[in-house]
Order: C-alpha cells, then sequence, then structure tokens
C-alpha cells in the first residue's frame, strides 16, 4: 500500500489544503493498494502563483541548459524503471512484461528525446526584414489519463520543460502513484521551484480550476471527449490555448490482397494490448466480404491464444481492466452488440472462467457488423473487435471515414503503393501500413472529434511554443 500525503508545489513537499484523499484499488486484487491527496481549488491558486514565479526564470534559461535537465529526468526514469513498471501494473491491471516496455520505458524514451530536440530546435530565424522568434507560452495545466499514464503525462512535460514553460500537473484519479514517482524524480534534478507542480484531485475540482484559471495560458488534456468538451468550453472563457488528444474508433483496413494471416492476427493482438484500453486500439477490422469467413477463423485462433490473468505473471498479455464502472461499461457494449444483431463470434460479457476476482472481460469478437451499429461507432474502450464486411476499396474508404473520431488506422495490402494511396485517403492523425510500428518521434494526434493539437517529437514542442515577428 503506497500512500502519499502531500502535494508538490513550488519545489517542495507541501500538505494539501484539504483533507480529502482518493483511494487507489488495484483492479486484479480488487483491494486498496494507494492513496493520494485530494487537491483543491485553493492549491491550483498556490501551484499557479508558483509556476508564474518560476516562469521568469526557466523561459530565460538556455536550452542547452534546458536539455541538461531534461536528460537528468530521463536518468532519473531509467534509474527508477523498475519500479515505475511495478506500480502502473498494480494500478492499472497491465501485466508487468508489458508495463516494462510500454509503461516505464517509453517515457523515458520520449523524456531523452526532447533533451535532443531542445538543444537542437531553431528558436530564430530570418524573414525578409523580420526576425522570427519562438517563445514559451506559459503556464500550462495538464490533466491526463490512466491508460498509458505516465507517458501521457511525459507526453506533456518534456516538451513543455523544453520550451521553457511552467506547469501544474493533474494525474487520473485512477492510477496518480506514478505520476508521484516522476515529482520524486523531478524534485532530485532541482528545477527552479515551481517549474515542475503536482496536484492529485478530481477532474472535477482540479481539472476544472486549472480550465478556468486565467493565469493558465495553455491546457493540454488527453481523455474522453465529453471532458475535452467541457475543459474547451471552460478554457475558452479567457482565450487559452487548448489541445485535446481524444478518443478514437480507429479503422483496420484489410485489403483484398493482404496477407490476411498476419494482419487479421496483428489486428486482434492490437485490440487486446492493455485490454484495449488504448485510444488508437484498431478496433473496426474492414475485411472484404468474400473472405470475412476466413478472417474470423484466423481472429479466434489468435483470440484463443491470448494469455490473460494475473498482471504480476510476465507471460501474461491481458489483464483486467482499470476499474468495476470501465468493465460495466465495456460488459453493456457487448450486450448492445447482440442485440443489434452482429455475430458474436468469440469472447462475450461472462466472466472469462477462472478469473472470478479482478475486473476481466474476455477478448470479445463481433463479425457481420455494420458501421451504423453502436459497437461500430462508439469508442469502447476494451478488448472488444468489431469485424465489419466491405465490397470494394471505394467502400472500405466510406466506411473508414465514417466516424466522429480520426486518430488513427491502419492499411494492410500486398502492394504497397496502393497501400499508401489508401492511407492518404483516411481523415485521421496516422495510418499504420502493413503493421508499421509506432514512432515515438512522429506527430500523435486526431482530426475531427479525436481532439486537436500534436504530442511528441519535434511537433509536440511546437504547442508550446508562441510565435513573434520583430521587424527591422
Ligand atoms: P476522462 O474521464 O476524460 O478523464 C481524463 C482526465 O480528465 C482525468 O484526469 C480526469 O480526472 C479529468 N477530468 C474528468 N472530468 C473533467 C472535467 N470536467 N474537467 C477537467 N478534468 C476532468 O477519461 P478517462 O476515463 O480517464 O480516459 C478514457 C478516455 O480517454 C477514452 O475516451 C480515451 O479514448 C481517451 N484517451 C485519449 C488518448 C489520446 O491520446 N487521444 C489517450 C488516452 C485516453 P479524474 O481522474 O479525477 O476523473
Amino acid at each position: 500500500m503506497k500512500i502519499y500525503d502531500r502535494l508538490f508545489i513550488n519545489g517542495r513537499w507541501v500538505e494539501p489544503s484539504g483533507s480529502e484523499t482518493i483511494d487507489v484499488v488495484d483492479p486484479y486484487k480488487e483491494e486498496l493498494c494507494g492513496r493520494v491527496p485530494a487537491g483543491t481549488s485553493q492549491d491550483v491558486e498556490t501551484a499557479v502563483q508558483a509556476a508564474q514565479n518560476a516562469f521568469r526564470i526557466w523561459s530565460v534559461v538556455s536550452p542547452r541548459e534546458r536539455a541538461a535537465a531534461l536528460e537528468g529526468i530521463a536518468a532519473g526514469l531509467a534509474a527508477r524503471g523498475e519500479q515505475i513498471a511495478q506500480t502502473i501494473s498494480m494500478e492499472l491491471g497491465i501485466p508487468i512484461s508489458l508495463s516494462k516496455t510500454i509503461q516505464a520505458g517509453l517515457p523515458t524514451a520520449v523524456m531523452a528525446s526532447y533533451a535532443r530536440i531542445a538543444a537542437e530546435e531553431r528558436l530564430e530565424e530570418e524573414i525578409g526584414h523580420s526576425r522570427v522568434l519562438k517563445e514559451p507560452v506559459g503556464v500550462c495545466g495538464f490533466i491526463t489519463p490512466w491508460n498509458f499514464p505516465l507517458h501521457q503525462i511525459v507526453g506533456k512535460v518534456a516538451p513543455a520543460l523544453a520550451a521553457g514553460c511552467t506547469m501544474i500537473v493533474k494525474p487520473s484519479s485512477l492510477t496518480p502513484l506514478n505520476a508521484f514517482i516522476l515529482a520524486e524524480i523531478i524534485a532530485e534534478a532541482k528545477l527552479p521551484p515551481g517549474v515542475f507542480n503536482l496536484i492529485s484531485g478530481s477532474g472535477r475540482v482540479v481539472g476544472e480550476a486549472l480550465s478556468r484559471h486565467p493565469k493558465v495560458d495553455l491546457i493540454s488534456f488527453t481523455g474522453s471527449t465529453r471532458a475535452g468538451r467541457r475543459i474547451g468550453e471552460l478554457g475558452a472563457q479567457s482565450i487559452k490555448r487548448v489541445t485535446l488528444e481524444l478518443g478514437g474508433k480507429s479503422a483496420n483496413v484489410i485489403l483484398d490482397d493482404a496477407d490476411l494471416k498476419r494482419a487479421v492476427s496483428h489486428g486482434v493482438k492490437d485490440i487486446c494490448l492493455n485490454s484495449g484500453q488504448v485510444c488508437s486500439a484498431l478496433s473496426r477490422m474492414l475485411v472484404p466480404a468474400g473472405r470475412q469467413t476466413e478472417a474470423v477463423a484466423i481472429a479466434r485462433q489468435t483470440a484463443e491464444k491470448i494469455a490473460i490473468g494475473d498482471p504480476r505473471d510476465a507471460n501474461n498479455y491481458m489483464g483486467p481492466l482499470v476499474s468495476e464502472a470501465q468493465r460495466r461499461k465495456v460488459r453493456g457494449y457487448i450486450n448492445e452488440g447482440i442485440q443489434e444483431g452482429a455475430n458474436l463470434v468469440y469472447g462475450g460479457p461472462e466472466v472469462p472462467a477462472g478469473l472470478q476476482r479482478g475486473y476481466f472481460v474476455a477478448p470479445t469478437i463481433f463479425a457481420d457488423v455494420s458501421n451504423k451499429m453502436s459497437i461500430a461507432q462508439d469508442e469502447i474502450f476494451g478488448p472488444v473487435l468489431t469485424i465489419i464486411p466491405y465490397k470494394d476499396d471505394e467502400e472500405a474508404v466510406a466506411i473508414a471515414n465514417d466516424s466522429i473520431y480520426g486518430l488513427s488506422g491502419a492499411v494492410w495490402s500486398r502492394d504497397e503503393a496502393r497501400a499508401r494511396r489508401i492511407a492518404r485517403l483516411l481523415r485521421t492523425g496516422q495510418v499504420m501500413i502493413n503493421g508499421g510500428k509506432f514512432n515515438p518521434l512522429a506527430p500523435f494526434g486526431g482530426y475531427k472529434q479525436s481532439g486537436h493539437g500534436r504530442e511528441l517529437g519535434k511537433y509536440g514542442l511546437e504547442e508550446f511554443l508562441e510565435i513573434k515577428s520583430l521587424q527591422f
């Protein structure tokens, strides 16, 4: 049981202004595993003041010095990688082997990447008789979710530090423990007090106080479209910059000449990663109608082999969902899919055999899905795959784009040029071609209601820069 009873504000661990706390539950054991303070709007006020004061110092520190600080934090993350992996595995339920690479390794790599980007980015250029300067935006508020909790925090903190901004982080109430480890590492990095502040607390209290605060210049939010809409409304009152990384319902377009076995098995593993709690999950698999039977057989065989169980067992690929509420929501969608007339070919709403304890949902596959069904339109955020048959390429593209979301997608074809052609037609922020891997230096973000703004790499840094032109 990990208990944190202080917030990190102005370079110090301080008593929260209120007395309420937030319980953290281990979703495998269904037991309390941690407790953090529930911050208040008073704590936000103190932190914003500290961040404003620190901005005067940090914004004029040289990029090289900022790069050195980022390197130090990346080294701290690497040194505590095992602890981070164990902590996130416990609070989120992701199996330990995946936690080590994705939940601990990835944010460490992203932090290190911004040390390089901070040192290399050109912050000034000449345009005719003007000199154009890129300057840090100011005080930032970061509101983050639970599914890749540290990665999502670092995806904001690292570029903001590189740009010269100061910040207040509000982590998800379901998985806040890892954010405290990051704060401990940053405390050791000896940044000027107030550059980085951590306030755990509810979205309604701390998140909204940050979003409406007139002295917060930028809010970067990752989470649901519902909360993003609210944050956007609140931020608009003071015309602050708001970047939103929201949900998705990404299409995995398998063309008729694709290696079906590779494409389908990759798609099933993708929807089971982190128990399907991935915003860019390829949750809609589009297959040529004439090959649907074959695709279903491959999908079933792959799902049967997914090792599901105790997150502490390094051989498992899938653990429980993050919470009972999340499981209820996912089961609700599975029942809705059955009622809508989709063909349930694997899994279902029942507790998987032998897994009575823990918030488990089995890998679940529907075939003969129409894109009009709610299981094809709504983000389920669980291990539920919808297989949608199509008749030709044109219809495949139309179905892929028939979504309020536009975060990610994939195309499979033995003809690479054809796959690239189709990829260009998808209205999404990224497309994986023939199993192309996630690139932590490439821009990540959404079209349509998946949000706006980009994270990671040099495009992620741009979000934290204001542009000024001097005319001579
Ligand atoms: P969520 O309910 O939107 O919560 C995300 C964060 O926002 C949490 O820190 C939450 O605080 C806070 N929050 C909630 N309501 C708020 C409000 N009214 N004002 C300010 N802050 C508020 O989403 P979630 O359940 O944590 O995550 C699942 C969703 O996130 C999915 O829809 C998923 O697609 C999306 N997501 C998107 C991306 C992406 O990069 N595009 C990445 C991951 C997740 P509490 O924890 O205290 O409620």
